[in-house]
């Protein structure tokens, strides 16, 4: 029996990129998968038939979750389709870089409300249900390094990531005594269409400053979302777990 046979994984903003990796590394270990995405559904569709087709089970759920109500239906149509909430991954992201100078209000807006306001939003919907189901659960927020040391021209997405490890924290110790653990993932530069915009000067200085020398695969994220999402990590909770080659050290 696969380890996480019989449970259900939410993994917002998996269409591509880092929570589609993860998406199918939770569908590998047996969970069944709820691909969400915003606007890309044929990339969500190509990740569902991705999954079955290594033998896995999943189903693509459109939710745009800085929408509060939008979350909400999610988790309900979740629990209402699949029959229960075990894992949530809070993953989607999106940025606006722009030094603060030049940083108009709206892009303030839209990188905290998809960052942090977006996790606010599905462990909201997912708390109550997790804990009427007395089954435990797991809860990995995805942060950033950026969130760890700032960045610049990301000072609204610098907050939203470091929002969103204190929100980890207290919700950690709000959940713990349920069995609920709840832990961020720091990812350091993964190519994907978030980063793919950067100048690639900034790309060199980024490798250039990683101690193990090269870039992270979404691969190296899912890796860590599944062990946190696993049994094997039942006494890890209020963690951030940086997987970033050293980056946050620098070199
Ligand atoms: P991508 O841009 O490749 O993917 C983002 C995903 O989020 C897409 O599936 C997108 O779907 C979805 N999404 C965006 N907004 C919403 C929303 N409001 N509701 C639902 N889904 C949404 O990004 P990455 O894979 O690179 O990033 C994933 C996470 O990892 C983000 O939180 C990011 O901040 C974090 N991260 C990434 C790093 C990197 O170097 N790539 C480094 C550190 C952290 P759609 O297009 O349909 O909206």
């Amino acid at each position: 029996m696969k380890e996480m046979e019989g449970k259900v994984a939410v993994v917002t903003g998996s269409s591509r990129g880092i929570g589609r990796a993860i998406a199918l590394g939770l569908a590998l270990q047996g969970a069944k998968v709820v691909v969400n995405h915003r606007a890309s559904s044929e990339q969500a569709a190509e990740v569902v038939a991705a999954i079955q087709a290594q033998g896995g089970e999943a189903v693509a759920m459109a939710a745009d979750v800085s929408d509060f109500d939008q979350a909400q239906q999610l988790v309900k149509t979740t629990i209402s389709s699949l029959g229960s909430i075990d894992i949530l991954v809070n993953n989607a992201g999106t940025t606006r870089d722009k030094l603060l100078m030049q940083m108009k209000e709206a892009d303030w807006d839209a990188v905290l409300n998809t960052n942090v306001k977006s996790v606010f939003n599905c462990c909201k919907a997912a708390v109550r249900p997790m804990l009427r189901a007395r089954r435990g659960g797991r809860i990995i927020n995805i942060s950033s390094v950026s969130g760890l040391v700032g960045q610049v021209g990301q000072t609204n997405y610098s907050a939203s990531k470091a929002g969103i490890i204190g929100l980890t924290y207290a919700l950690a110790k709000e959940l713990g005594s349920r069995q609920i653990t709840v832990n961020a993932v720091a990812p350091g530069y993964i190519p994907t269409v978030l980063t793919e915009g950067l100048p690639q000067e900034i790309k060199d200085a980024i490798t250039q400053a990683t101690p193990l020398g090269r870039f992270g695969r979404s691969d190296d994220i899912a890796n860590a979302v599944v062990f946190l999402a696993s049994d094997r990590a039942a006494f890890i909770t209020g963690i951030t777990l940086r997987v970033d080659g050293g980056l946050a050290i620098g070199s």
